[in-house]
């Protein structure tokens, strides 16, 4: 069953000139206007972090913050959201906002944990409801319902990080799980009251562009709410990192990356929010590719890109 389905009705977004949904449109349509997110630290670890299922987290991602050892909540969650709303105001004159627990693995701690975090969150009148990023792996069915409790008070996006469905590639990133985990993960989390959002990441050593429309064709076929879509992008102090400084690692170019990504979206669901379009990595860290952080040119070019071919989201989508 689709997620999806609790979206009664999703915006017209074609009717806008635009050739995918994107996530502002979602929010508009669902909020009646601008949302922001704000990102929320719970202090929470990874169980490929901490040695659960692997040591050392993913080769792509800058996780040292991440290490049990120095996993202690940064501040109440109420100072963090009053501080996320002073800073998003000064840039977006915004009053109306979403709590995002993004750090880390936001379900990979004792249940009364997570529910004073997300009570905590909720409690605040301008935060209109949770957004929470975790793994395929860490969503017992203890925890989807109480995911489930929460979507009953509030809105709620679960973000689970898929990022392939090929077996090697989920090894080359020392994920520390299966393609299996995802499977079961949906299984067990669709046809409840809350919206799932799924993670992908193009460009992974050894994936041919066949293997990425595979990635696409299994999403479409879970038909969630949202997707994520960003390029392999590497940042200092990672193994990535220094698997692409010694030419280990070729990372996309932005001209590859607009093709694939045109081919990606064509594959998915109309209904399916496309919520980002690239990789956020901080400017300072960021190894490469330089053009990940020209957000702007990303989807200018994919919008020629869907111009030129005269396709849109959805163009070869198979139902399902
Ligand atoms: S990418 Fe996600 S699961 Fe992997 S180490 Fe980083 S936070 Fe943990």
């Amino acid at each position: 069953m689709s997620s999806t389905k609790f979206i009664t009705h999703h915006a017209d977004w074609r009717a806008l000139g635009l050739p995918y949904y994107p996530l502002n449109v979602h929010y508009r349509h669902r909020f009646g206007g601008r949302v922001q997110k704000i990102s929320l630290d719970g202090g929470f670890t990874c169980p490929n972090v901490d040695g659960t299922v692997a040591i050392g987290g993913c080769t792509f991602c800058s996780n040292r913050a991440f290490s049990p050892s120095r996993r202690v909540r940064r501040q109440a969650i109420e100072r963090q959201i009053e501080e996320g709303i002073s800073r998003l105001r000064r840039r977006y004159k915004n009053e109306r906002f979403l709590a995002y627990f993004q750090p880390a693995t936001n379900t990979y701690g004792p249940l009364e944990k997570l529910r004073e975090l997300w009570d905590a969150a909720i409690s605040d009148p301008r935060i209109l409801g949770l957004v929470i990023g975790t793994r395929p792996d860490c969503v017992p069915d203890d925890v989807l319902d109480l995911v489930e409790e929460f979507a009953q008070r509030t809105y709620v996006s679960l973000e689970l990080g898929v990022q392939t469905i090929h077996e090697a590639s989920l090894q080359w990133m020392n994920r520390g799980h299966g393609h299996e985990a995802s499977v079961d993960a949906m299984r067990r989390a669709q046809g409840r009251s809350f919206e799932i959002s799924l993670h992908v990441m193009l460009g992974l050593p050894g994936e041919s562009r066949a293997m990425m429309m595979e990635t696409a064709e299994q999403i479409a076929r879970w038909h969630p709410a949202g997707v994520k879509i960003h390029n392999l992008y590497a940042v200092k102090r990672t193994p990535l990192a220094e698997e692409v400084l010694t030419g280990k690692v070729r990372l996309l170019e932005l001209d590859e990356y607009v093709e694939l990504l045109a081919d990606f979206i064509e594959r998915l669901p109309p209904d399916t929010v496309i919520e980002r379009l690239s990789g956020d990595a901080p400017p300072d860290d960021l190894i490469g590719p330089a053009w990940c952080l020209e957000k702007g040119e990303i989807i200018k070019r994919l919008k020629e890109t869907f111009a030129y071919r005269n396709t849109y989201q959805g163009f070869r989508y198979q139902g399902g």
